[in-house]
């Protein structure tokens, strides 16, 4: 509850205008009846380093831990696992219409709230089909989910590749098919743009074949829908189809278990403190809960849904913004939630001791001359490699070629393969999938090589396939010379 000058000032022990003349200091035009909400208070308290501790008046109304025994006596059975709403991301092309299909579905399909809250850009958003929830991630593209993934976290359960009816299959379509793969998520199609005069729908799904995506009407499992995003045609048809794909997937979760989830974006709001959204995987998360995303713990204070509603629970696939963190968490940090506040704290510490440990390994990472070790120690059975080439000809050439040289023992696994330049967005497929990146006559660029530097991303570079091959062969072999 708000404190008035005159309470603040008798607490603190100073005298009312001596705290009246400091809060003008701070651009506060108070009198002694002015009241500090929240907020302010901790502000001023700070500023002023007064001798006071604030608490927060929700807090109060919470008793500490008192859901402490359901955590810990929990049992997580199988019989309480239902159905839960896939999360969908979007990805493809730039200017494919991704933020289009995102805004159109949002501003369609969000279920007016029943106060009438203006929806709010929280980093994902709900729709009910039909009585049926889909949860979309609203940060298109695979930049934000590749990222996520290299962090290990994967939360999208079903991807949407947009493709442009008018233009086709292109790079960047290839690296969404590609990642998505990778991370052996299903993916259904969404041609778009179909309103075009020069759309041509029947050659895209011709190009998708390419790429392993066989479309259901030709006898593939691909599904695939004609959209226009711009003009909402065949919206409706769309979200079916994911509610369908769905169904096929049946992706479970229990809502009687403590939430599991992860986080999406997070930010220090200048008011309100660390903010974060997170996606609930599984479980419900409630008010009062003791959590724990990546290093940082935290009470969930208060939570916000994408009316900017404030809600006590969030359940499965339910995107929510969460207040009361300790500080920061990063995007992609897993979050869970802890029996009681010392043991968060305690975990806290120690992931902080583990992320240390993990970046002293990283340090030593895949590459190429240490592979054969890593596979005589049993820590991996197959070479991951991203493929990258000046032209379509010597790509072929070289794909062919490192497939045939897998065996029994060690498989080479091309998870990537495209012409141009070594991109930041290939260093951190590779870094998401422990690959080694192969160019051949081309190079990173500068942004590339420092990030794959700080990724521990091992980047090969040659002029001529026989010494690929003969590298490659010998890395295999645990034969490999340090590049010098
Ligand atoms: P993104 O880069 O994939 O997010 O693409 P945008 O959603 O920003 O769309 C790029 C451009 O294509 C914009 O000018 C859109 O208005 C346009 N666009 C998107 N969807 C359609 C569509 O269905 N039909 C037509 N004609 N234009 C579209």
């Amino acid at each position: 509850p708000p404190v008035t000058v005159k309470e603040l000032a008798e607490t603190a022990g100073i005298p009312s205008n001596r705290l009246i003349k400091s809060l003008m200091g701070l651009g506060i035009m108070a009198n002694i009846n002015y009241s500090l909400e929240e907020d302010t208070l901790e502000e001023v308290v700070e500023e002023l380093d007064l001798d006071v501790t604030v608490e927060s008046g929700e807090e109060e109304d919470i008793e500490p831990c008192s859901d402490l025994k359901v955590m810990t006596d929990f049992e997580d059975r199988d019989e309480d696992y239902e159905l839960r709403p896939p999360i969908v991301t979007v990805m493809g092309h730039v200017d494919h219409g991704k933020t289009t299909l995102l805004d159109v579905i949002r501003e369609t399909k969000v279920t007016e709230t029943e106060a009438g809250g203006i929806t709010q850009h929280i980093g994902a958003y709900q729709v009910t089909v039909e009585g049926e929830k889909i949860t979309f991630i609203d940060t298109p593209g695979h930049e934000a989910f590749t990222s996520m993934r290299a962090r290990g976290a994967q939360i999208t359960d079903i991807a949407i590749l947009v493709v442009a009816a008018d233009d086709g299959i292109m790079p960047q379509t290839v690296e969404a098919i590609n990642h998505a793969q990778a991370a052996e998520i299903p993916m259904l199609v969404a041609i778009n743009k179909i309103d075009k005069p020069n759309a041509q729908p029947e050659q895209v799904k011709q190009q998708m074949t390419e790429y392993g995506l066989v479309p259901e009407e030709w006898g593939g499992k691909t599904i695939c829908v004609e959209i226009s995003a711009l003009q909402g045609e065949n919206i409706d048809e769309l979200l079916e189809m994911i509610i369908l794909q769905a169904e096929i997937e049946e992706i479970m979760a229990n809502p009687h278990r403590p939430a599991e989830g992860v986080v999406i974006e997070a930010e220090l709001d200048k008011g309100r403190g660390p903010v974060a959204t997170v996606l609930i995987k599984n479980g419900t998360l409630n008010v009062g809960d003791n959590v724990l995303a990546g290093s940082v713990c935290g009470r969930v204070r208060a939570m916000i849904d994408e009316h900017g509603q404030r809600i006590e629970r969030a359940g499965p696939a339910t995107p929510v913004e969460i207040l009361g963190f300790s500080d920061v968490p990063a995007a992609g940090d897993f979050l869970q939630v802890l029996a009681d506040e010392q043991r968060a704290r305690e975990v806290a510490a120690e992931r902080k001791e583990e992320q240390l440990e993990i970046r002293r390994k990283a340090d030593t990472g895949v590459t190429l001359e240490d592979f054969y070790e890593q596979v005589q120690e049993g820590e991996i059975q197959e070479l991951n490699l991203i493929i990258k080439a000046d032209v379509q000809g010597s790509l072929e050439a070289l794909r062919q070629a490192l497939k045939d040289m897998s065996t029994d023992e060690v498989g080479i696994n091309i998870i990537h393969t495209g012409v141009g330049a070594i991109t930041e967005t290939d260093v951190d497929l590779a870094s998401a999938s422990n690959a080694i990146i192969i160019g051949f006559n081309v190079r990173p660029g500068l942004n590339s090589q420092q990030y794959a530097e700080k990724e521990k991303v091992d980047i090969r570079t040659y002029r001529v396939i026989y010494k690929t091959l003969e590298d490659i062969r010998d890395a295999m072999e645990g034969m490999l010379q340090p590049e010098l």
